[in-house]
């Protein structure tokens, strides 16, 4: 019998944030069709301010409540700290035993992470996170004889069936956010010490224009997220149903072999320094 729950999605990002710059469009759709979203957030942006009055401790608490508010607009179910230090984030076997312990807890079918191989103009932390994220769903959370304490406590395998990489040079597949783009601004927006202090209106058109730069003018003029999407299994092979939605092109289904390249131009090139988004 077809498997009908609700695809489960694990988020796993560096800093408060970055889950809405890169994906809050996506998730909200997601969340919208009944998927259920965990973001495991590796830091808590501590060093993430240039006010010399801001404490590291009190910029903890503003930006997990921050990242909470986002969350709650979007409709994702739960967010994890993890409070790595910011800036310290690196590819541990701690670190990759606490993400592994959490795919297995949380059973995701999709892992959403950062990409671990952008060459320039990438936090150091991005791409130890995605580093430690696409490790930990593969191969380590899918053997019971790795970590095999966590079976021992009555956990299980996770077979996560694929990965969407956000921030991706060589992107394959694209999300239509169009009609989430509201929800991505009033998520933005709840990270008051990240984002400019604009006007509603003026916020949402610098937010346009970042978009696409950061993911290029859709045909159709439709707003967009980018992802490089991995599959590692087959839902058939499982009896599940397939994803409800990711707007994968028809090409790009099916194996990870069978992914045809969606070029699109890097990301590195449509962006010039000094319109960057403050990211810590
Ligand atoms: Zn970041």
């Amino acid at each position: 019998m077809a498997d009908t729950s609700p695809n489960r999605v694990m988020l796993v990002m560096a800093h408060p944030d970055d889950a809405e710059f890169s994906s809050a469009g996506t998730m909200a759709k997601w969340a919208a069709a009944g998927m259920e979203i965990t973001y495991v957030i590796i830091t808590s942006g501590d060093k993430g301010s240039d006010d010399p009055d801001m404490t590291p401790e009190k910029l903890v608490e503003i930006r997990e409540e921050e990242q909470r508010a986002a969350a709650r607009v979007l409709g994702v179910k739960e967010v994890i700290y993890l409070r790595c230090p910011d800036g310290g984030v690196d590819d541990t076997p701690e670190l990759r035993e606490k993400i592994v312990r959490l795919m297995r807890v949380h059973q995701p079918d999709t892992l959403v992470t950062m990409d671990p191989l952008r060459r320039y103009n990438q936090h150091r932390d991005h791409r130890m996170a995605g580093t430690v994220a696409l490790d930990a769903a593969f191969p380590y959370s899918r053997s019971h004889l790795y970590y095999p304490q966590h079976i021992a406590e009555g956990l299980r395998p996770c077979k996560i069936y694929e990965a969407y990489i956000a921030g991706a040079e060589n992107s394959n597949v694209e999300v239509n956010i169009s009609e989430t783009f509201e929800k991505k601004i009033q998520a933005l927006r709840c990270h008051v010490s990240q984002v400019p202090n604009l006007p509603e209106e003026e916020f949402k058109n610098h937010m346009i224009e970042m978009s696409k730069r950061m993911s290029g003018n859709a045909e159709g003029g439709h707003l967009r997220e980018r992802f490089r999407r991995i599959e590692w299994r087959s839902r058939d092979r499982d009896g599940r149903t397939p994803p409800v939605l990711p707007d994968v092109p028809p090409s790009s289904a099916g194996s990870e072999g069978a992914i045809s390249e969606v070029m699109t131009p890097p990301i590195v090139e449509a962006l010039s320094e000094g319109e960057l988004p403050r990211e810590s």
